[in-house]
């Protein structure tokens, strides 16, 4: 019989790497709560209609990473409704803001999310077809602030400050302006006219976006168009005075608070409900898919939806790539275990268990081996999981001194029971 297998582009995530994982996930929940952020849980899937509306009929994501599927109806009174398996988490938040009325508490929320998001993509290293996000969106009625640039660049401290706590060296920070809806029209014809000389020298899909939708020519990543594309006209020149000012706060704000930036006037979002602030965080170690987060001000995205205005800004960091970044900064080795107990024949196994629940229940970190194995096999293994292991016989059980040997120094001790804890809870000694 063939056996069963994980779907392409899934996978089992496993010890110790699951512990790396729940490290990233309580150091995003220990700084979100810092900040003010509560947590919001949304579906998994949801109505078709929501991202076609809330990301874009047009984009890559809707238009061909969705796993949609039409529901059943189970009674006759049931309409089928076509469903989706969330590619991301910001129309779900948004949509949840909208049902429940969050507006009309005239309060700015603060919220973030943490899980699995579906993409029908081709699967590759830090891209996967079921992968991880921790997000957070600050959103709310205009009274509320919620379109103040204060609000965009304590978003981005923040995220350079979670980046930082994880342990996360060596990244930077991309930030532009995509001004309003009326500032990228604007430079889209200006684009457009600037391609027209020069795009039969570029490759196929630049043409092809030179005159569908010329601003994803800036997403193009075909060597030799690239000083070509550097040469456009930048957005900037674009903008109109109110995004300048908007854009300025946000820099003023950021340089005040010391956190790192540099201006990438490529980094446009396509979608019309997407304006001004725009943002990805990228590092160097994870090769061709280096972002390690997106995000951006999103005003027009409520009542895209059918909601109130409600403006917002909001990001979405990729946890697969968090921890690929991680384990290759050799940070994610998980640390060893307190002891490793180990029992001297099979009739010691029940005072063995007796021993290490007094140790788990104190707080240590306890492996407990088998009076079954022998003692070099105990040792072998007691040595790659744990610091330190204790050896349990006869005579240790009856005189209460155990012996203790601490792998890193090779020195062995004999400690009384008591001191037990207190020992295997100590650095180790070199
Ligand atoms: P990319 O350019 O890498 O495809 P994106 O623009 O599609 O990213 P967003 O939709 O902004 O990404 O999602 C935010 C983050 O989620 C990304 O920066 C990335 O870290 C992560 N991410 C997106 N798609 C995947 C995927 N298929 N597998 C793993 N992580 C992903
Ligand atoms: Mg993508």
């Amino acid at each position: 019989m063939t056996t069963v297998k994980a779907v392409r582009g899934t996978r089992d995530l496993l010890p110790p790497e699951t512990a790396l994982w729940n490290r990233i996930e309580a150091t995003a929940r220990a700084v979100f709560a810092r900040y003010n952020f509560g947590e919001i849980r949304t579906p998994v899937f949801e109505d078709t209609a929501l991202f076609a509306r809330g990301v874009g009929e047009e984009t890559d994501i809707v238009s061909k990473e969705m796993y949609t599927w039409e529901d059943r109806a189970r009674a006759q009174s049931e309409k089928t409704q076509s469903l989706t398996l969330r590619p991301e988490n910001t129309a779900g938040v948004v949509r949840a803001y909208i049902e429940h009325k969050l507006g009309e508490t005239g309060q700015l929320q603060k919220l973030f999310y943490i899980g699995p998001q579906f993409r029908r993509e081709r699967p590759q290293k830090g891209r996967y077809r079921q992968f991880s996000q921790i997000g957070a969106e600050v959103i709310g009625p205009t009274s509320s602030g919620s379109e103040s640039p204060l609000r965009d660049a304590e978003v981005l401290e923040m995220l350079a400050t979670l980046l930082d706590e994880l342990g996360i060296t060596g990244w930077t920070l991309h930030i532009n302006s995509v001004g309003s809806a009326a500032d990228r029209a604007r430079y889209n014809e200006v684009l457009r006219e600037a391609l027209v000389p020069v795009a039969p020298r570029m490759c196929v899909d630049c043409q092809r976006r030179a005159v569908t939708n010329p601003l994803r020519v800036l997403d193009c990543k075909v060597p030799e168009d690239q000083p070509i594309i550097e040469a456009l006209p930048k957005i900037a020149d674009s903008l109109d005075e109110d995004s300048k000012q908007h854009f300025a706060g946000v820099i003023a704000a950021l340089d005040a608070a010391g956190v790192p930036y540099t201006r990438n006037h490529r980094l446009v979002r396509g979608l019309d409900y997407y304006t001004r602030t725009t943002f990805e965080f990228t590092h160097g170690g994870l090769g061709a898919q280096n972002a390690l987060l997106g995000g951006g001000r999103y005003d027009g995205l409520s009542e895209a939806i059918g909601g109130p205005k409600a403006p917002g800004i909001g990001f979405a960091m990729g946890e697969d790539r968090l921890v690929l970044t991680l384990q290759a900064q050799e940070a994610a080795r998980p640390e060893p275990r307190h002891a490793y107990i180990a029992p001297l024949g099979e009739a010691l196994n029940p005072a063995a268990l007796a021993l290490a629940r007094e140790l788990r229940r104190g707080g240590l970190t306890v492996e407990l081996g088998d009076g079954n194995f022998r003692l070099k096999k105990s040792f072998e293994a007691a040595e790659k999981t744990a610091r330190r292991i204790v050896i349990l016989g006869e005579d240790e059980l009856a005189s209460g001194i155990l012996t203790v040997k601490e792998f890193a120094t090779g020195i062995q001790t004999k400690v009384p029971r008591s001191d037990l804890p207190a020992v295997l809870a100590a650095p180790v000694s070199a």
